[in-house]
């Protein structure tokens, strides 16, 4: 787990700065600070891996963010440059093009409310929308996927339809949310996860809609090659977009 809590690391932030900010944690992979500072509250965007930053890291950013240092700190580029072992992995994973904006549905803007109403802010992974929409990965039910050694989640395409409500889409992020906090040994599905499972307010509602309308799961959407190549020029418009 992160040492901090999202509202900790915005409480830090702001007594450290002196500056009032309105914060928006992000999974960017490629932008992990964000802000300007012409304006109030000052609105800062930072990589969620900013919730492991040591001390040194925090009083460095807030410099930054009070105006006292003109650029990115040293401190807080040798740590988005080597981030804590655990979550290396998830920034520097190249393997993967981190999608989060769909045709449809913003899942970096789910995983943050689910993160929140239901975590604390803890979960600490990046999501993506997977590489196409897979009718076997549908039959067999696997509308999402955690990857225990990237800290990923991905999300079957197949949910990125204008017909699938963002409840029903929540609901399957938060499902691969209590797999973060797994160990990735013994059975992924045990007793404790249906528990934690049912205990989601929509729990009742999704199994029902899941089996109601599993006609459009297992539907290939006909956009997938045009949805593609508005997420490589977003991609890309991403990488373009360092702050420094
Ligand atoms: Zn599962």
């Amino acid at each position: 787990m992160p040492r901090l809590t999202r509202d900790q690391l915005l409480t830090e932030l702001q007594r450290r700065s002196g500056r009032t900010i309105s914060l928006v944690l992000t999974s960017n992979a490629c932008t992990y600070v964000t802000f300007t500072t012409a304006r109030q509250p000052l609105r800062l965007r930072l990589q969620r891996l900013f919730l492991d930053a040591p001390d040194e890291v925090l009083d460095a950013l807030a410099r930054w963010l009070s105006g006292r240092e003109k650029c990115c700190p040293p401190q807080v580029r040798e740590f988005i440059d080597s981030p804590p072992a655990h979550v290396q992995r998830v920034t520097r994973s190249k393997r993967r093009w981190i999608h989060h904006r769909g045709r449809c549905h913003d899942l970096a803007r789910i995983l943050d409310q689910v993160n929140r109403r239901f975590f604390l802010g803890r979960v600490a992974v990046q999501i993506t929308w997977g590489r196409s929409a897979s009718r076997r990965n549908v039959r067999a039910r696997t509308l999402g996927a955690y990857y225990f050694g990237e800290h990923i989640i991905t999300i079957n395409p197949v949910l990125d339809q204008p017909q699938i409500p963002e409840w029903f889409l929540a609901f399957t992020v938060y499902h691969e949310c209590l797999h973060s906090f797994q160990s990735g040994r013994g059975r992924p599905h045990d007793r404790k996860f249906q528990a934690d499972l049912r205990r989601h307010p929509d729990y009742a509602a999704a199994v029902r809609w899941e089996k109601a309308n599993i006609r459009l799961l297992t539907r290939r959407p006909d956009y997938e090659r045009a949805t593609w190549r508005v997420r490589l020029g977003r991609f890309l418009a991403d990488q373009l977009n360092f702050p420094w």
